[in-house]
């Protein structure tokens, strides 16, 4: 696995993304790195990621995960990350690529539920436990057929039933950074970011609570859009 493409698509004197390049070992005893990001770039997405090999698995889920065993959440494969990405919080400047906010929304380990997880990862059927502080117990991504462009990079993300399977909307419940505490709306203002654009990633009762300036109409309007995709 390589870092080529993830350096390919970025200009590392203007994102404060992290280049990569440091080639930062990890003690071979500690464990698997976990992170969601949740990202309000063109769309509003999750970044699912998992470490493996020394970079980081990604995929990117439109929905974000869903803690209902019976709900399959779409996960399109995306180019492996450099595992200093995990701790990245902050706003990617307007006209890069993935411009927009960017939050740790999850973060802990993981654990492989399989002997072999390249063998796993081959096949498109990989279970996993997770240690998060959102995310835990048994889950599955598997790849689907996909279709066009996309074939090979659509997998499904999906919780395993065990005692942490729930009907909450858990991205609803908790929508605040595991390392800061702040919604998007919060990391794009002190990024220096596009704030209203942000707030549209956080839940809309939370954000109008808030800042009462931001006009009702507006916020129902763009939640609704949000909906939609
Ligand atoms: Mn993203």
């Amino acid at each position: 696995m390589t870092l080529e493409d993830y350096k390919k698509k970025r200009r590392f004197g203007i994102t404060p993304e992290p280049s990569g390049k440091s080639g930062a070992q990890k003690n071979r005893d500690s464990n698997l790195a976990y992170v969601i990001q949740k990202h309000r770039a063109t769309q509003l997405h999750y970044d699912f990621r998992l470490e493996w090999h020394g970079t980081l698995l990604s995929w990117a889920v439109p929905k974000g995960p869903s803690l209902d065993p019976s709900v399959k959440r779409l996960a399109m494969q995306v180019e492996d990350h450099p595992v200093e990405y995990a701790s990245f919080e902050g706003v990617i400047p307007e006209g890069e690529y993935g411009g927009g906010t960017v939050m740790v929304w999850d973060s802990g380990d993981w654990e492989p539920e399989v002997e072999d997880v390249d063998a796993a990862l081959q096949k498109g059927d990989l279970k996993f436990t997770l240690h998060g502080k959102k995310l835990k117990g048994s889950w599955v991504l598997v790849r689907t057929h996909g279709y066009g462009s996309s074939s090979g990079k659509s997998w499904l993300l999906i919780k395993h039933r065990d005692q942490y399977a729930s009907t909450r909307d858990v991205g609803t419940e908790e929508p605040r950074s595991v390392s800061s505490k702040r919604l998007l709306a919060d990391i794009a203002r002190d990024g220096g970011g596009d704030v209203e654009k942000a707030a549209t990633g956080d839940p809309a009762a939370k954000s109008a609570k808030r800042s009462p300036a931001v006009n009702p109409k507006r916020a129902s309007a763009s939640s609704k859009r949000r909906t939609r995709t």
